[in-house]
């Protein structure tokens, strides 16, 4: 069976709640007010058969009905004798009712001229005369009310429910728009074609703004994502294009047969270099990819970084002399982290050769490593080409190079591969930079004892 809308529930629901509770209050009403007059008609009918027997005098064994009125409040009263004769009034009024006379007795008796009454019987003694006053209330003035009453909810009941279940009908439409605005906007966003589109938020704060702007959050972040991927895409198919049309080059030109053995070799040497370079660009791409996806495998030991750092600079130090840079290291001693030692050393790497890469000559590059609390702080100093304010916040992301920088060799991964590499061991990364100045990069990692 197909599952009924939550609209339809809801409204159904409550309909239905409002049926039981509409239909429990009259039935209350009504036995309340049933019993509300018909208490009423017998308070009245007893004052009066009271009062009468109280007013009744007798002379020479005759009441004295003087002035008495036999018809008051409703109630018509009858004076009869032991033996059950009427005595008064002396005209008959036609409300008698059959029925045997009985001392302080309040009953209903069906039948006669007006439907059905309430009797009263009172057995009195004045004197020497003992006589029965009857008091009889005709109750169909209550049940004509109690009909008018029954006509009324009648009508005015399923009004209610129709009325009520309309106007529960509209409050749940309207309640339920913005969902349906934002399933269609969602709707939109998905099918790719409007991924800028948001869907609209009012001031309100309530339930369904925050689930809009949750939403919201999220289509901004899927299309950031979506952006970065055909950025990403876009950057590899254009780096790869260069060294691959130099290879398509070189290929021709030595195969043209106006290239000498000379030009041939050199034609290989350019080829070489070409997927070197495409071969460090992939091996970049693929580890940061595989730290992406967390399917790096990282071989985590107790590592002395201090030792770490010292061998890898004495290798690099010959590298950053041949461009006639002066060097400083400031290694602190015994630093230990937990981490993989081929990736913190391409970590160290990575900064002490762009820290020779973008220098000038005479400049100086400086290493330090140091404990500061929990942590140690690797930092890279350089005397370079600084890079711009501009460019500063953008050098983490992938395959962005300064514009300074365009003409050195590089593809712009390794500072993200940093990042990377520092984030897959709980650590940070910074730079600061003045142009034409020098930079300085480092690295926060947690360290163990
Ligand atoms: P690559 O060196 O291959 O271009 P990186 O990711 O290592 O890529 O660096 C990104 C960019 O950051 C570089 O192109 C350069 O503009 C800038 N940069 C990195 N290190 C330095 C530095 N020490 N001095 C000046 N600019 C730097």
């Amino acid at each position: 069976m197909r599952k009924l809308s939550i609209k339809t529930r809801i409204s159904l629901w409550y309909t239905g709640f409002m049926v039981l509770l509409v239909s429990m209050a009259l039935v209350i009403i009504f036995l309340i007010s049933g019993r509300i007059s018909s208490k009423q008609i017998e308070d009245r009918l007893k004052n009066v058969v009271t009062d009468i027997v109280t007013e009744t005098d007798f002379r020479y064994g005759e009441p004295d009905t003087e002035g008495m009125d036999f018809y008051r409040d409703g109630v018509s009263v009858f004076i009869y004798d032991t033996s059950g004769r009427l005595l008064a009034p002396r005209i008959n009024l036609g409300v008698q009712v059959d029925s045997v006379l009985q001392d302080r007795r309040v009953r209903t008796v069906s039948g006669g001229v007006s439907g059905d009454s309430m009797v009263y019987d009172v057995y009195a003694v004045k004197g020497d005369n003992a006589f029965w006053v009857r008091g009889i209330s005709s109750m169909s003035e209550a049940s004509s009310a109690y009909k008018i009453l029954n006509l009324l909810i009648l009508i005015t009941f399923p009004a209610f429910i129709i009325l009520s279940a309309l106007g529960g009908r509209r409050i749940t439409d309207r309640a339920f728009r913005p969902i349906k605005e934002m399933a269609s906007t969602a709707e939109r966003i998905s099918s790719g074609d409007h991924l800028s589109e948001r869907i609209s938020v009012d001031g309100s704060d309530d339930e369904l703004t925050s689930l809009a702007s949750t939403l919201n959050h999220m289509f901004e972040r899927l299309s950031l994502s979506f952006e970065k991927e055909k950025q990403f895409t876009s950057d590899v198919s254009h780096e790869l294009r260069t060294p691959l049309a130099v290879i398509k080059a070189e290929c021709e030109y030595a195969l043209s047969g106006k290239a000498s053995e000379k030009d041939k070799e050199e034609a290989l040497l350019a080829i070489y270099k070409q997927s070197e370079r495409m071969g460090k660009m992939t091996e970049q791409l693929l580890m940061l990819t595989r730290a992406d996806k967390g399917s790096l495998n990282m071989n985590i030991e107790r590592l002395d970084l201090s030792r770490l750092l010292r061998e890898l600079w004495d290798d690099l130090v010959p590298a950053a002399e041949s461009e006639s840079l002066s060097v400083r290291s400031d290694i602190e001693k015994d630093i230990f982290v937990s981490g993989d030692e081929l990736l913190l050393l391409r970590l160290m790497s990575n900064l002490i050769m762009n820290a020779i890469k973008y220098n000038r000559p005479g400049g100086s590059v400086e290493v330090s490593l140091k404990r500061e609390g929990e942590s140690c702080v690797f930092a890279v100093t350089d005397t370079g080409i600084g890079i711009s304010e501009k460019d500063l916040p953008h050098i983490w992301d992938r395959f962005y190079r300064a514009e300074k920088s365009r003409s050195s060799e590089g593809a712009g991964l390794g500072l993200s591969m940093v990042k990377s590499i520092a984030e897959l061991h709980k650590g940070e990364t910074g730079a600061e930079s003045k142009p034409y100045e020098g930079s300085r990069f480092w690295v926060l990692l947690p360290c163990v004892s």
